[in-house]
């Protein structure tokens, strides 16, 4: 984890429900689409999925099946983890989420 991204997140509101203070919260179930990428780059999922999650927020999403609990506040954390690492004040996370929404781009 890059601190600059870390601190980036940090400064964050809660994703679901805009409070502030958030842990980082990784995203585990990578979709089946966005897995494919990920794996044909030879690489474990990166710091470009975490989001911004208040503590509760985070325990509620760790007591879950993951994929339900975005679908129920209807947010959809790849793009937004995508969105989120476009704005990241690291370089390096920033030019990984280009990358990954171009080769999605490419796809669809
Ligand atoms: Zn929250």
């Amino acid at each position: 984890m890059t601190i600059k991204h870390r601190r980036f997140i940090h400064s964050k509101l809660c994703i679901v429900c805009g409070r502030y203070g958030v842990d980082q919260a990784h995203i585990r179930s990578i979709s089946l689409d966005w897995n494919k990428e990920i794996t044909g780059m030879g690489r474990k999922p990166s710091d470009v999925w975490t989001l911004p999650l208040c503590r509760n927020c985070h325990t509620e999403q760790h007591q879950m099946n993951e994929l339900k609990f975005w679908k129920k506040h209807g947010i959809d954390p790849f793009e937004e983890a995508i969105n989120y690492s476009l704005r990241s004040d690291c370089a390096k996370i920033r030019q990984e989420a280009k990358k990954l929404k171009e080769k999605i781009g490419n796809n669809t």
